[in-house]
């Protein structure tokens, strides 16, 4: 038996989650998403991914029907109608259906849906071994063309530049900005250490404010470690002592190798293992429970 979909008001069976041709976020990539964790029935910082949500709508122009509340029970509901503990949400909103124009007047109506599945990203071992990964050539949108704090359904940024990464075999992409400075990767917020500092790009480089970003960068300053955002470059990288990346569906995950150059001694780092750890603990706590 297929998934259970919440679609347009309602949860179907996914045959009938069909979205229209005429839908803008299909045809121009415009709206907003989310994607959400549920572990030991419990949704991981679902009031600040909904939040996160509302924003990208806000500066997209893009009107939610449903309120915060109602939003929260459609994940929490769909998780339920899936009879799901733990899981992967993903949560959407198109602009809706509208003409072969752009102008998103012409759309009177927001389509929202919810798919809750299970998923993982990366296998177990490559928590313990870590990532080898590229720097590309595509740099990421410059925020004053198409923010990145904006999560929004036009991706194709990120897909040229995980284009790149697969045609090396590297299994993620390091993006720059268009100064040089390192900003994220393709799905994931970037994080170095040097000398016991934990560093990762201020929001203003360009790169999305991750909640798993946020989420670790607490659980860090908890361990006494000084946090700071700060602009850094290749060259840092290369010199970093341990590297590692952070979201939703990698979680945190170590980075041994960037561009053939070995981080640190090659390993995964003893405060990158410790916060993968902390990290764990904090997923079987927060959050609203499911049932
Ligand atoms: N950057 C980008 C471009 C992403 O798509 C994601 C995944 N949502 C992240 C960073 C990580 O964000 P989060 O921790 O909120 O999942």
């Amino acid at each position: 038996m297929g998934l259970v979909i919440y679609f347009d008001g309602s949860y179907v069976q996914e045959e009938a989650a069909k979205v229209s041709v005429f839908d803008h976020g299909l045809l121009y990539g415009d709206g907003v998403f989310e994607g959400i964790r549920a572990y030991h029935g419990r949704v991981f910082k679902l009031k600040e991914h909904i939040d996160r949500l509302y924003e990208s709508a806000r500066t997209i122009q893009l009107k939610i029907e449903l309120t915060h509340e109602e939003m929260t029970e459609v994940v929490l509901e769909t998780l339920r109608k899936n009879d799901l503990r733990d899981g992967y949400i993903r949560l959407v909103v198109t602009r809706g259906k509208g003409d072969l124009g752009l102008d998103p007047r012409k759309c009177p109506n927001s389509l929202v849906f919810c798919i809750a599945a299970g998923i993982r990203l990366y296998p177990e071992e490559l928590y313990e071994k870590g990532l080898e990964v590229v720097t590309v050539a595509t740099r990421r949108n410059v925020p004053e063309a198409m923010n990145p704090r904006v999560k929004s359904l036009n991706y194709l940024n990120n897909i040229m530049a995980k284009i790149e990464a697969t045609m090396t075999n590297s299994p993620e992409a390091i993006m720059l900005n268009n100064e040089g400075y390192v900003a994220e990767a393709t799905g994931d917020n970037i994080f170095i250490v040097k000398n016991g500092e934990l560093i990762t790009p201020p929001p203003f480089v360009g790169i999305l404010e991750g909640i798993t970003r946020n989420s670790v960068m607490e659980l860090a300053e908890k361990r006494g470690i000084k946090v700071s955002e700060k602009v850094f470059t290749r060259h840092d990288i290369y010199i970093a002592d341990e590297c590692f990346f952070t979201g939703t569906a990698a979680e945190v995950i170590p980075v041994v190798k960037v561009d053939g150059r070995a981080i640190g001694d090659g390993q995964p780092g003893e405060m990158t293992r410790n916060l993968i750890a902390d990290f764990r603990e904090l997923t079987k706590l927060d959050g609203p429970p499911i049932y």
